[in-house]
């Protein structure tokens, strides 16, 4: 249960600023995140972490010298838009490169991607490094699919010790990915997180019982047993990561040096952890292992989840080197930083730049402003169902497609009606709508709702008037566009599924002579019948992959939402 909170959807706002009020000594608030407070007298590659918020210390709380720059700051277990891990890059960069580093999840890496392909065409030398610990969430030959879990501390500390011993980007690079290679992680859950302002955990475990494998999300694990003893958890622990198969290529377990991680998901205290990592360290050693550094306590939780994993990092001569380097952050410390070199970064706050909008027509202006009016319906709307689609997320994804939904179509409402104040036209409503959207909603579903409104303001002007040939021709280009940058098809149970029979069933009205809002109505009806449809199909992309069978037979969220907008958006345009 999480008891305080205000307003659950300004949660991860206000938690952001209190974090940054209370850790000024580390680091300063900047757009989409922290960046660090200070800075290093030779200049340093720049290590940007990040992801969904709810993960205490990832990602945050590893922000200081000798670790990251910088972490980009999503809602509540969703990735942060592109928008914001860019803008995190380019606080923390230093002239040198930027290296970004998250868990392995689809909505990170098509945000992370995205920012990375900006940088990267403004000249900022960028790469990228998905962290894959998790031995459950794929088999040893398709490591490539696995998740990031707590062994993300592994990559994230070997990078910013390697950009603080002046490593170049393409070193950091190195060291990243092969501490990635070498790090494995698996974790049990006995219940699951409730999110601030949700009257129900995300998932359950039964009483009892322990769910093996389970994902920090609530995705499913792989199986689940009765609850062992702490000496029975500590020998399935030790005997899974052990297993031939998750043996890192290139070590070999007699003699082996290697970081035990034992980590809190957040409800599990650390007394009960010491208990159970005396008989890790037992087992470990007869294995021939030797322990080093060993790190026991919280280092990437789920709220309130009750759970409980370990990792282990492989170590080599230079990966050994780079983890014991010093390190100082709100949350991660070792050896003793020498902080003689460093300088403080003035805290210039976020800049509130005078706002202006491009001169538009009296006619594009009619048409912004029932888009605004559009908008502020849709976030209603929302509003209103926005426990349902959190609740349908949460069976088969990670239930924070009503939070998510609910702060994208908020921000897109209220950024819509502050440019049509200043006087926007059309094309400039939607293009701030879609930007709002993508930058507060994060997750998949926030990148995706960017993309249909950024489409769709392609099609119209800020000069003439918005026609009903052009809805119908951006929708169609929304769709494809949707499809090239999820990669998603027909079927695969996504947003996709509702989308293109309504821009379809659009396009179809309006050639037949069909007005506006009777083509709208029609191709709502349509969206409605396929997102209905999405309860038969299995998961073919997106997050929602790993839950496989669970999927069945409920809906796919996103799909819903999007219906649950197209027929808002007809009843209101047949008022008008
Ligand atoms: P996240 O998946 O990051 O948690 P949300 O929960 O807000 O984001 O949105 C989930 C919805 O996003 C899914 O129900 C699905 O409709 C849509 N979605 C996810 N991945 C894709 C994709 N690759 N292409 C199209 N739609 C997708
Ligand atoms: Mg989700």
């Amino acid at each position: 249960m999480t008891r305080l909170w205000n307003e659950p959807a300004d949660f991860a706002d206000e938690m952001v600023d209190g974090f940054a009020r209370a850790n000024g000594r580390w680091v300063r608030k900047v757009y989409g995140g922290v960046s660090r407070a200070t800075a290093s007298a030779d200049p340093e590659v720049a290590v940007v972490i990040g992801g969904g918020s709810g993960h205490y210390p990832a990602f945050a709380g590893l922000v200081g010298p000798g670790l990251a720059h910088g972490a980009a700051m999503g809602n509540l277990f969703a990735s942060p838009s592109a928008h914001q891990v860019e803008s995190v890059a380019r606080a923390s960069h230093r002239g040198r490169g930027v290296l970004l580093s998250y868990g392995n999840y689809a909505g990170d890496v098509l945000h992370f991607t995205e920012a990375q392909e900006t940088l990267r065409a403004d000249g900022i030398d960028c790469r990228s490094v998905a962290v894959i610990d998790d031995i459950f969430s794929a088999a040893p030959d398709e490591i490539e699919k696995r998740r990031g879990i707590a062994g993300d501390l592994t990559v994230f500390k070997v990078a910013g010790a390697a950009a603080s011993l002046g490593y170049d980007l393409d070193g950091v690079e190195r060291v990243a990915q092969h501490a990635n290679r070498r790090t494995r992680s698996m974790g049990v859950a006995f219940t699951g997180c409730t999110m601030p302002g949700a009257a129900e955990p995300l998932f359950s475990v039964p009483e009892g019982r322990m769910a093996i494998g389970l994902g920090i999300h609530g995705e499913p694990g792989l199986a689940e047993t009765a609850i062992p003893s702490a000496n029975g958890l500590a020998e399935l622990f030790v005997e899974r990561l052990l297993d031939e198969a998750e043996i890192p290529e290139g070590a070999r377990k007699s003699g082996a040096r290697v970081v035990p991680i034992l980590n809190g998901l957040g409800s599990v205290k650390s007394e009960e952890l010491f208990v159970v990592f005396s008989r890790i360290a037992e087992l470990a050693e007869a294995e021939g292992l030797t322990l080093v550094d060993p790190q026991v306590g919280e280092f990437c939780t789920s709220f309130d989840m009750a759970g409980v994993s370990l990792t282990l990092f492989w170590l080599d001569d230079e990966l050994e080197r780079l983890w014991l380097a010093p390190a100082d952050t709100p949350a991660f410390r070792t050896g003793s930083f020498d902080a003689a070199g460093l300088s403080a970064i003035a805290d210039d706050g976020e800049q509130a730049a005078e706002r202006s909008v491009p001169a538009a027509s009296e006619e594009s202006r009619d048409a912004a402003q029932r888009i605004a009016a559009l908008l502020g319906a849709v976030r209603d709307v929302i509003d209103e169902h926005a426990d349902e689609l959190g609740r349908i997320d949460a069976i088969a994804g990670d239930g924070d497609h009503g939070i998510g939904m609910k702060r994208g179509a908020r921000a897109a409402a209220e950024e819509a009606s502050a440019v049509v104040g200043l006087g926007a036209g059309a094309r400039t409503v939607l293009a701030s709508a879609a930007d709002a959207w993508a930058d507060r909603a994060g997750g998949t579903s926030g990148a995706l709702w960017g993309v249909i409104l950024r489409t769709l303001a392609a099609h119209v002007t800020d000069d003439a008037r918005v026609s009903p040939e052009q809805l119908g021709a951006g929708l169609s280009a929304a769709s494809d566009a949707v499809m090239a940058y999820g990669k998603a098809q027909v079927g695969d149970k996504t947003l996709v599924d509702a989308l293109v029979p309504f821009s379809g069933k659009l396009a179809e009205g309006l050639a037949g002579g069909a007005d506006l809002p009777t083509a709208w109505e029609a191709a709502a009806k349509a969206a409605t019948k396929a997102a209905e449809d999405t309860a038969d199909l299995m998961p073919g992309k997106g997050r929602a992959r790993s839950h496989g069978e669970k999927a069945l037979g409920v809906p796919d969220p996103g799909a819903v939402s999007l219906a649950l907008i197209a027929t808002t958006v007809g009843s209101k345009l047949a008022q008008s």
